[in-house]
């Protein structure tokens, strides 16, 4: 099988909550996609519950956009223990982290039930399973640890 650079990271040895460049993509023409490793959580110590996860990606997918520019797709591990996040272009970790710092903000000071974008059976595969409640008490968490720009080291936190 295809050797995937998420599985070659030792797991063990990273300090959460961080943003970390998994690598850059080219397509043909040159145009560069960034992949970002957004990790809330300690690997195997902790994970989000799903409700939470759930609630954070439909959030995130439009907080995200609003702070920064070139946002394709940010979608939950299966672990529950962060996101990733690709971009188009280069972005630096640091404007990443500000950019989901300032998301996370509004999810645990502001977001009200009508913020939640996407909630019905129309629009949701699975719209029973949100907390809102889950989720802005896991942002407040990520917020007091603080998100580094070293995934191995606490850096500018
Ligand atoms: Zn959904």
């Amino acid at each position: 099988m295809a050797e995937i650079e998420s599985f070659t990271l030792d797991h063990t040895a990273v300090l959460a909550p961080y943003v970390r460049r998994i690598g850059v993509e080219r397509g043909p023409h040159g145009d560069a996609i960034t992949n970002f490793d957004v990790r809330f959580t300690q690997p195997n110590v902790r994970e989000m519950p799903t409700a939470a996860v759930h609630t954070i990606e439909h959030l995130l997918a439009g907080l995200l956009r609003d702070r920064i520019d070139g946002v394709i797709d940010i979608s939950p591990f299966g672990c529950r223990t962060g996101f990733h996040l690709l971009m188009w272009g280069e972005p630096a970790v640091p404007d990443v982290v500000a950019a989901l710092t300032g998301s996370l903000r509004f999810i645990a000071d502001d977001a009200v039930e009508t913020d939640v974008p996407a909630v019905s059976a129309v629009e949701c595969g699975n719209y029973r399973d949100h907390s809102l409640h889950s989720a802005r008490e896991w942002a407040r968490v990520v917020l007091d640890e603080g998100i580094s720009t070293d995934a191995f080291a606490r850096v500018g936190v």
